[in-house]
């Protein structure tokens, strides 16, 4: 719902390692029939397909392959990890191995509304993996390609079936970090209702005031 977007402009901004967990899943669902993946991956795209979150240990052991990913010279930004408070234990016991900590953790607010209609809407090029969006970024000529002329499909995870799923486990599971990052300190809130380039600039906004703040 725009926080893929929002980790893309940041790693390019700060020149930093980027993670996302959400992005290992999807290339691995995409990859071509002859590609076998492990069972774990296997689990995992059909729980990412349903809505569901991916098992702790599955997204563990991902986390873990690519704990060198954490040494970036340029730093490192983990996006859509942790998901779950074992998840968030689990990268505290990471973190004090590689000898580094989360400076910050940003939590993007949207209203339910406005989720439904930013999920809803996403459609992707099967080829070149380009996002639209249907009112906020359509292509020129709708449910097609700008570049490829190919038609765009909707992310399984995007169908409002499996929206609501997903905003289940969200309360049910990644609510509870918000407080668990808070009494760390390191949780900033940004508001995510307007445009991806304001956001954008609130979140630089808040990570100055954040990094004056500790000096
Ligand atoms: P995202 O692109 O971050 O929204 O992730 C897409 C989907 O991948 C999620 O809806 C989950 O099914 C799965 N996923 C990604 N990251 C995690 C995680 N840290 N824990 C559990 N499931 C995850």
């Amino acid at each position: 719902m725009g926080k893929g977007t929002q980790a893309e402009l940041l790693a390019e901004r700060f020149g930093c390692c980027h993670l996302s967990t959400g992005d290992v899943f999807r290339a691995a669902k995409m990859s071509p029939a002859e590609c076998q993946f492990s069972p774990a991956m296997a689990e995992a795209v059909k729980c990412m397909n349903a809505g569901q979150l991916v098992p702790d240990q599955i997204v563990l052991s991902l986390i873990a392959e690519r704990a060198k990913c954490l040494r970036c010279r340029g730093g490192f930004l983990l996006d859509g990890f942790p998901r779950t408070v074992a998840q968030a234990e689990a990268l505290e016991k990471i973190l004090v191995k590689q000898r580094v900590k989360l400076d910050a953790v940003l939590s993007y607010e949207l209203s339910l509304e406005t989720i439904v209609a930013r999920l809803g809407g996403r459609r992707t090029c099967p080829i070149c993996k380009r996002v639209y969006h249907n009112e906020a970024k359509p292509p020129k000529q709708l449910g097609f390609c700008d570049d490829c002329g190919v038609e765009l499909f909707q992310r399984d995870d995007d169908r409002l079936e499996t929206i609501c799923i997903r905003m289940e486990a969200y309360e049910e599971s990644t609510a509870p970090l918000v407080a668990f990052y808070r009494h760390q300190g390191v949780l900033i809130s940004i508001a995510a209702e307007n445009t991806p380039e304001q956001t954008f600039a609130r979140t630089l906004e808040a990570l100055n005031m954040q990094r004056t703040s500790m000096f």
